[in-house]
């Protein structure tokens, strides 16, 4: 696992969790390759793979249990498939894992199977089935990469990209997992780690060529946070997060040489001109098309609109997505009021009123970008960077709701489609991680 404090010295061995409490599993099965593995339980010596088998392990009681083809059984506190020897990383080499969730908490939840390189753990937690695979911390980050985009991107994209996530994981400012002995889980909750399935040529060089490097500000290594559109306008971390504000992750537009003056757009007049302008940004459409993104980025759609967008939802429609995401138990939406917004005009909270199924007028508060998002769209909004325009104008109950917005994601520091927009326009990428993270440098810590 990550040491807490210090700066590694050298390439650390992290921890991911595949596996966790909450996924209410108390099984898995697993494929191991022949004659490169060892099953190791407790301080029993290891029996070592000579073949290739399917292996179901399961909780029992305390203990996890794995069943051998033969019969056999052996149980243990945890029990540890290891390698050998190293394995050379390339596509679909490792344990493969059937079953693990992705999207957890997502409309998108689906069980894949994933091939894992390293090692893999298995233990339970109040009977519940936990696997957390141990690897080298730049073989994760040849997976992460390509796990969030495709093979097509440009060398300086997938390299920035590697940096800002090594960066971020070794800043190791969130230990969401850390009580489970995870550095991070596999999902977008932390980081999207999909093994080896989608590992490239490609992504395999854009860790070899930045290996070891951080984007530090003074002494310290950037927590640098990235989402897939800022559109056109950076967030700064505390509109987004509880913490304080970090000079390296600014609001800012997303384009260089900008003659214009500094846009705010925290007042309600100026987010309404923004969202109907398109202005030419890194991540804009003029930059690079959208439905070229399919080739370059991980799960986007083909038609998808990302920098500017909108949704007409009727009373009927509106009452019953907030009735779904909030459980307000609404018979009419009457107002939704937008409050205070950071520089990239993301809300910081929103105020619904409506009226409960007794008719009487209630008021419902939420806080937050991800509450918001949630909040607004079951199948959770792009951003919050947006304008809510009930209609018609001064109705009492209004029939229609129109939300317009700007960017996916929360628009804090690395935009990834600005990112690519600048690796294609020949930015190398430490002018791409400058940009992102102003005041930064590119420091090789390993
Ligand atoms: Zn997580
Ligand atoms: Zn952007």
């Amino acid at each position: 696992m990550l040491n807490d404090q210090a700066i590694p010295q050298k390439e650390p061995e992290i921890s991911v969790g595949i596996i966790l409490p909450e996924d209410e599993m108390q099984q898995v099965i697993v494929n191991i390759p022949n004659g490169e593995y060892s099953i190791v339980a407790n301080d029993k010596s290891p029996t070592i793979i000579t073949e290739s088998m399917k292996i179901t392990f399961a909780t029992a009681g305390n203990k996890v249990c794995l069943q051998m083809p033969d019969g056999t059984e052996l149980c243990a506190d945890s029990l540890h498939i290891r390698q050998n020897t190293e394995l050379p990383m390339r596509k679909n080499a490792g344990v493969l894992v059937h079953g693990v969730i992705a999207g957890r908490d997502f409309h998108w939840k689906k069980n894949i199977d994933v091939f894992l390189p390293g090692h893999m753990e298995v233990k339970q937690a109040d009977g519940q089935l936990i696997l957390i695979n141990h690897l080298p911390f730049e073989h994760y980050l040849m997976c992460v990469a390509t796990s969030e985009m495709g093979a097509a991107c440009p060398a300086a994209l997938i390299e920035s990209q590697t940096i800002a996530a090594r960066s971020w994981m070794l800043a190791n400012v969130e230990k969401k997992h850390r009580h489970l002995g995870m550095d991070v889980c596999n999902d977008d909750c932390c980081q999207r780690y999909q093994g080896t399935n989608f590992l490239t040529e490609q992504s395999i060089a854009g860790a070899r060529n930045s290996h070891g490097i951080v984007a530090m500000f003074e002494n310290t290594i950037c927590d640098a946070r990235y989402s897939k559109s800022c559109g056109g306008m950076m967030e700064s971390f505390p509109t987004i997060w509880d913490g304080d504000d970090l000079p390296y992750m600014q609001v800012k537009r997303d384009i260089l040489d900008q003659v214009e003056e500094q846009i705010d757009l925290t007042s309600e007049d100026a987010i309404q001109t923004w969202l109907d302008s398109e202005p030419l940004s890194f991540c804009s459409p003029q930059t690079i098309p959208e439905y070229e993104l399919i080739k370059y980025l991980g799960g986007v759609d083909e038609e998808g609109h990302y920098y500017r967008w909108h949704y007409h939802f009727s009373q009927v429609e509106m009452t019953a997505v907030l009735n779904k995401t909030l459980s307000l138990g609404a018979q009419k939406i009457l107002k939704i009021e937008t409050g205070e917004r950071g520089g990239s005009g993301r809300l910081k909270s929103i105020d619904i009123f409506y009226l409960d199924k007794e008719g009487i007028e209630r008021n419902w508060h939420v806080k937050g970008d991800v509450a918001i998002r949630a909040a607004l769209h079951d199948k959770f909004l792009f951003s919050s960077a947006i304008t809510i325009t009930a209609l018609p104008a001064a109705s009492s109950v209004p029939k229609e709701f129109v939300i317009r917005g700007a960017g996916w994601g929360h628009g804090a520091g690395l935009c990834q489609i600005g990112a690519l927009g600048m690796s294609l326009k020949n930015h190398s990428t430490e002018a791409i991680i400058l940009h992102y993270y102003p005041g930064s440098k590119l420091v090789k810590i390993y």
